[in-house]
């Protein structure tokens, strides 16, 4: 069957033209053929230049109308085609990483917009955020079993992203079960994850990189691990040889699997996780006047859309501040955003005046994103969106 054709207005798709894959809701010239399309369409696009732009899929509601699948012009969108994507994706994280637990694609970073996939051995966790991925969900699916042969296929269609674009929310095995108990290996490391439940696909696979940094500062430290999760940074500290481990978060879901990570690691002996809201147990050990030599802080998204942009990043400047104040003479202490709403510049900002307002001189030694199983499109600067700093305060 033909695709219908979505038109940009004259002189528009300045990004697409420069190889990006995101057309805007204000460069469509919105005619008939556009305006009955239902969410999710698979459509071609063209410029007012008679320009082709290939095979992508349209949503009226979306700010980003259009999500492009870099194609020739009238390419097939099916089994194959996501199949030839996951290959390619695969076999970049052969050559990174020997150990098969890792997020094997990451949507506009490896050219399929609106699907993640993580990867946790022979279990694979899918997210889907866009009506125009939900679309092919049967293709996907039958792709990654050509390509993957997984045991497990969650569907983890349960992140809040889902709604804008009028999707429900669920959790469901498309094959095998859905582990809610489950062993991964990272450097080393050895951590548990809950698949059925909990954030992201049930692991953060993102900071993989930057929990080896911090590991490489660790030993003989005491260590704070604020937002610690199921123990990612914390865990990795401890095998990097702290002296001791602090962790804390609200989940106590999460806190259960970092204890159990501890005893697998035989790190039970200087680890120690407490549920707490994060603010008040900063400001409580400042109180006390308590200090660790290494403190992480790697909170959830402080800026979940752009009208939070004010007041997510006094939350950032705070955190910096109360972090800072915990962090001993000498030490160091990392402070992380994943929120793609504020942009590298923004938070560096809000990290250095909140830094300045405890008082404390600190030279920034290591700014970062995301590991290489998160690729950034290159084209769409917006894709890197974890931002890591890593400052030793005087
Ligand atoms: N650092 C972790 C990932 C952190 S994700 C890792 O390396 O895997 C953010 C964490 O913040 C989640 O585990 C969430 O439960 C926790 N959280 C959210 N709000 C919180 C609060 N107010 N106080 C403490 N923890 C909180």
């Amino acid at each position: 069957m033909k695709r219908p054709t979505i038109r940009l207005k004259p002189h528009e798709g300045r990004r697409a033209r420069a190889g990006a894959s995101w057309i805007f809701s204000n460069e469509v010239a919105i005619d008939q053929s556009a305006r009955g399309l239902p969410p999710g369409s698979l459509v071609e696009v063209e410029g007012s230049d008679g320009r082709k732009f290939g095979a992508g899929y349209y949503n009226p509601n979306s700010l980003i109308a259009v999500r492009l699948f870099e194609t020739l012009p009238g390419a097939k969108i099916d089994r194959e085609f996501f199949a030839g994507r996951m290959a390619h994706a695969l076999a970049l994280r052969s050559a990174l990483f020997d150990r098969p637990f890792y997020r094997l694609v990451h949507a506009e970073g490896d050219h399929l917009p609106g699907l993640s996939i993580d990867r946790y051995g022979d279990s694979f966790a899918v997210q889907v955020t866009t009506a125009g991925m939900e679309a092919q969900t049967e293709a996907i699916l039958a792709a990654l079993d050509d390509v993957a042969a997984p045991v497990n296929i969650i569907l983890r269609s349960d992140s809040p992203a889902r709604k804008l674009e009028g999707l429900s929310s669920f959790v469901r095995a498309a094959k095998g079960e859905v582990p809610s108990h489950l062993g991964l290996e990272e450097n080393g490391t050895r951590y548990f994850a809950d698949l059925s439940g909990g954030q992201k696909t049930g692991w953060y696979f993102d900071q993989r990189d930057n929990r080896v940094f911090m590991a490489s500062l660790a030993r003989g430290k005491s260590v704070l691990d604020v937002f610690c999760h199921s123990g990612g940074f914390a865990l990795s500290a401890a095998r990097g040889g702290a002296r001791e481990v602090n962790g804390l978060d609200s989940s106590a879901p999460a806190l259960a699997l970092a204890e159990e990570g501890a005893t697998a690691n035989a790190a039970d002996g200087i680890c120690r996780f407490v549920k707490a809201d994060a603010v008040e147990e900063l400001q409580r050990l400042a109180s006390a006047g308590e200090s660790f030599d290494i403190v992480i802080c790697d909170p959830p998204p402080f800026v979940k859309s752009r009208k939070d942009l004010e007041s997510g990043s006094r939350a950032y400047r705070k955190l910096a501040r109360l972090a800072s104040r915990v962090t001993s003479a000498g030490g160091f202490v990392m402070l992380a955003s994943c929120s793609h709403n504020i942009d590298r510049n923004r938070f560096q900002t809000e990290c250095a005046a909140g830094i300045a307002r405890a008082e404390r001189r600190a030279s920034l030694i290591r700014q970062s994103g995301a590991g290489p199983d998160h690729p950034v499109h290159p084209a769409l600067p917006e894709t890197a969106y974890l931002k890591s700093l890593v400052y030793a305060l005087e």
